[in-house]
């Protein structure tokens, strides 16, 4: 049995895949304000997991942060409970098992790359727009990662071929200038379309359908500042498929309108990467953490 948590800042879920990927329980609790509840909460999941389906699982971890390869604690999550914690170390000790952590964004990638809209294919680029914006990569079944363990942190690299008017672009909460999560996440679109101080990008699609030119100007740049973002991609990794999951993927003019403006960035003569929707949505979290021990 293969059990996924995906420990988000307002519920944690767990699900038990068997060994053809049918899924076995599942299960959600809202996830406690402090990190030892948080602990107890998910040990309480995977008891229960164990005891119904009568087998000891493996245990993957999404959560909205990594583990810093130098301290081993989390570093970069939007929870402030969680920074700074050995997770996986607390959790393993809680469990009397290794316990495999990773970012949501991975864990999209694993998802979509083993059973989603990414399954045959080598190398798929997980994209995860929404709140925030970042990616997983996930090669031949394999999460590719490396010494930092910052594989597809995409969303903290600058913008590509900024034009004078995006320069420098805004200050992330990263510490840097122009991130692409800066331009690219929900809240950017909300705030570039209505300004400052607006969030909810939700509505701007039928805006813009309805006729609003404030909407369609907004919706225009976002969608030519992904197509920029992801063309860099193809010129240095060349995934063979990009899947996009998180609230903004949801909104239908990204498949038709960035391929062709992203073949304006792509080195050569041929532009082929296709850019698809995650098929398991907000499922894709906890299936990805399932999948964590899939490749040994
Ligand atoms: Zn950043």
């Amino acid at each position: 049995m293969r059990l996924g948590i995906d420990l988000g800042g307002t519920k944690i879920e767990i699900v038990a895949l068997d060994r053809d990927g049918a899924v076995r329980l599942r299960r959600r609790t809202t996830t406690p304000a402090e990190y030892p509840a948080m602990i107890e909460a998910i040990a309480r999941l995977v008891e229960e997991a164990d005891r119904e389906t009568g087998a000891r699982g493996t245990v993957g971890v999404g959560i909205p942060g990594s583990l810093s390869p130098a301290t081993g604690l989390v570093r970069n999550a939007n929870s402030q409970a969680l920074n700074g914690q050995p997770l996986d170390r607390d959790l393993a000790a809680a469990l009397g098992r290794e316990v495999r952590v990773t970012n949501d964004a991975n864990c999209l990638a694993m998802s979509e790359a083993a059973a989603g809209a990414g399954a045959g294919h080598r190398t798929v680029f997980a994209v995860i727009i929404g709140t925030g914006c970042g990616a997983g990569i996930v090669t031949s079944g394999r999460i590719l990662d490396g010494p930092n363990r910052t594989g597809g942190e995409w969303g903290h690299t600058p913008l590509p071929w900024m034009r004078p008017d995006e320069f420098p672009g805004p200050r992330c909460w990263c510490g840097r200038h122009g991130c692409i999560e800066t331009f690219l996440c929900g809240p950017a679109l909300a705030a570039d379309c209505d300004g400052p101080g607006a969030r909810d990008a939700g509505s701007i699609p039928a805006r813009a359908a309805a006729g609003e030119a404030k909407a369609a100007a907004a919706l225009a740049r976002h969608t030519d500042r992904l197509a920029r973002a992801l063309g860099m991609i193809a010129n240095i990794l060349d995934p063979d498929i990009v899947v996009l999951g998180g609230g903004l993927s949801n909104m239908a003019h990204l498949y038709s309108d960035v391929p062709p403006l992203m073949a304006a960035h792509v080195f050569g003569d041929v532009a082929r990467t296709s850019i698809v929707r995650a098929r398991h949505g907000d499922s894709s979290g906890v299936f990805g953490a399932a999948r964590l021990w899939d490749a040994g």
